[in-house]
């Protein structure tokens, strides 16, 4: 599932690639993942695209209608979420399109932009200008703009666990699996510790590292995981640099003891049992129930 790099990565090469330029037609194939796919039909033709950002793990493509002035402050937009396998690229018209090619967008210059995606988990929607800001009340902060001050906050309030919080998209906009457990690794903070529960200065230092691994990566042009490809279909190269992220049993980095796996809220998590120790009431437990046990052992 691209998180916010491998997005960042696509946003940034379509800005380059497609921006300024005006959509003639819109060629739809399966649209199960298509909000309302006759929007699409209807509203598109005849838009430019001002510009394509990313908003969390999606991507925004603003569009401009031809008669708008450029003082117009919100047009309308194209939400596309790339869900696990999704594509979508600047393509010559002249040439094939691959399997699984479900919108294909005709640009005046003669290319299509095309969304491919074989398994279909992406989403695809028309969002016009006065739906947009209900569509991104939902989100939280973005992990690269938020302060200092409101992070150490935001995890002051929250009593679930840290990983949890990282990846509640309400809470921060944009961090999944990957880019959580490479920021707590560096950390040296357990995927379990309670947010609430952490010291103000592991906050901050969560928060400096979750950035840099966040800045990182989109200089590497993101993680390629499973297919994950730029706009120009170039994959990333952020796995190379993974620390925790899917290395179970391998070495840490920093202390050669094997990288394990935990689950936590439903996804895997991998720490370094060394460098990132169990939380404290965790091991208090563990402690007070060895004691039992000890005392039982004697007793009997
Ligand atoms: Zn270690």
């Amino acid at each position: 599932m691209p998180e916010l790099p491998e997005v960042e990565t696509v946003a940034r090469g379509l800005q380059m690639t497609v921006a300024g330029r005006r959509i003639v037609s819109v060629t739809l194939g399966k649209t199960d993942f298509i909000d309302d796919p006759s929007a699409l039909e209807t509203h598109l033709p005849g838009q430019s695209i001002e510009r394509v950002e990313r908003f969390g793990k999606f991507m925004l493509v603003r569009l401009r209608k031809e008669a708008a002035s450029s003082t117009d402050v919100a047009g309308d937009s194209l939400l596309v979420h790339l869900g696990m396998t999704g594509h979508l690229s600047p393509h010559p018209v002249s040439e094939p399109p691959l399997k699984h090619t479900h919108v294909r967008f005709l640009l005046d210059d003669g290319r299509e932009l095309r969304y491919t995606d074989a398994r279909r988990f992406g989403r695809m929607a028309f969002l016009p200008a006065e739906k947009l800001p209900t569509e991104l009340k939902r989100f939280g902060a973005d992990p690269l703009e938020i302060s200092e001050k409101d992070f150490v906050e935001l995890l002051q309030f929250h009593k679930s666990r840290i990983k949890a919080l990282l990846l509640d998209q309400s809470a921060l906009r944009g961090v999944g699996n990957i880019y959580a457990d490479e920021s707590l690794w560096r950390s040296r903070i357990h995927p379990m510790r309670i947010a609430a529960k952490l010291s103000g200065q592991d906050a901050r230092a969560l928060r400096k590292n979750l950035q840099a691994v966040l800045r990182e990566a989109i200089a590497l042009r993101g993680s390629s995981i499973i297919d994950f490809l730029d706009a120009d279909g170039e994959p990333g190269e952020y796995q190379r640099r993974h620390r925790a992220y899917g290395r179970e049993g391998k070495p840490c980095y920093r202390c050669k003891t094997p990288i394990r796996r935990v689950i936590v809220a439903g996804r895997s998590s991998y720490f370094c049992p060394r460098c990132q120790p169990v939380p404290r009431i965790g091991r208090k437990r563990a402690i007070r129930r060895k004691t039992v046990t000890a005392k039982r052992g004697r007793t009997s």
